[in-house]
């Protein structure tokens, strides 16, 4: 147990993402394991999310910067690179915006925008049950893996809760009374899409 602690002390991955929200939780979540960020390898290209699911999105941002580190000679020093793409699913709109999620309304990405645009879509409708959806990529020097993690909820009527980003102050996750904007970080990364998609890769790399 112990030896296997001090293994994960020790590893070093990168999280192919800008999103500081999304590598703060991820940083959380795999504690104590050492996460990077982008910034931190001095890597300051956008990455076009040029495909139509969450499967080949997350797979462009993992293999755009391994193919970088590669190229760098760096991929001795880190145990591997994880990407993450998330969309937001919701039922009574055929499960829009799922790999939209982030353009929803109009480029460049805006959260509040997004959201604006999530209450007006849902204006009326009944039927207001969602989920998140994560496809993490996890490619390292013995290949590639893909993991998923879903939460499902229902769309609130209104924002509420400071916390978070993107949708998060819109999303009541099933089995709470609040969005997941209300909760804590802690709360959020012990029941996430994201956390539920990480564990599974933890448990997949015998971390
Ligand atoms: P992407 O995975 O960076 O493409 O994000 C897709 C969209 O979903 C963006 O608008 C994000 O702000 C939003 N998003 C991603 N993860 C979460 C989350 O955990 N909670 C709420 N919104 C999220």
């Amino acid at each position: 147990m112990q030896a296997r602690f001090e293994i994960v002390k020790t590893m070093k991955l990168i999280f192919a993402s800008n999103n500081t929200h999304k590598l703060d939780e991820v940083r959380q979540i795999l504690s104590p394991i050492e996460v990077l960020g982008l910034r931190q390898i001095e890597y300051f290209n956008e990455i076009e999310e040029t495909g139509d699911t969450l499967e080949a999105n997350s797979l462009i941002k993992a293999q755009t910067i391994w193919d970088w580190l590669c190229k760098k000679g760096l991929t001795t020093t880190i145990s591997g690179v994880l990407a993450d793409d998330t969309g937001l699913e919701i039922n009574a709109l055929n499960n829009a915006p799922g790999v939209y999620s982030a353009r929803w309304a109009g480029i460049p990405s805006n959260d509040n925008l997004n959201r604006q645009k999530a209450l007006a879509e849902l204006a009326g409708i009944q039927d207001r049950s969602a989920r998140f959806r994560t496809v993490i990529t996890w490619i390292s020097q013995t290949g590639i893996q893909q993991v998923d993690g879903i939460i499902n909820g229902q769309m609130a009527t209104e924002e509420s809760g400071e916390g978070g980003f993107g949708y998060d102050a819109l999303f009541i996750p099933q089995g709470y009374d609040v969005t997941f904007a209300m909760l804590s970080a802690e709360e959020k990364n012990s029941i996430s899409h994201r956390a539920r998609a990480l564990h599974q890769l933890r448990t997949l790399l015998e971390l």
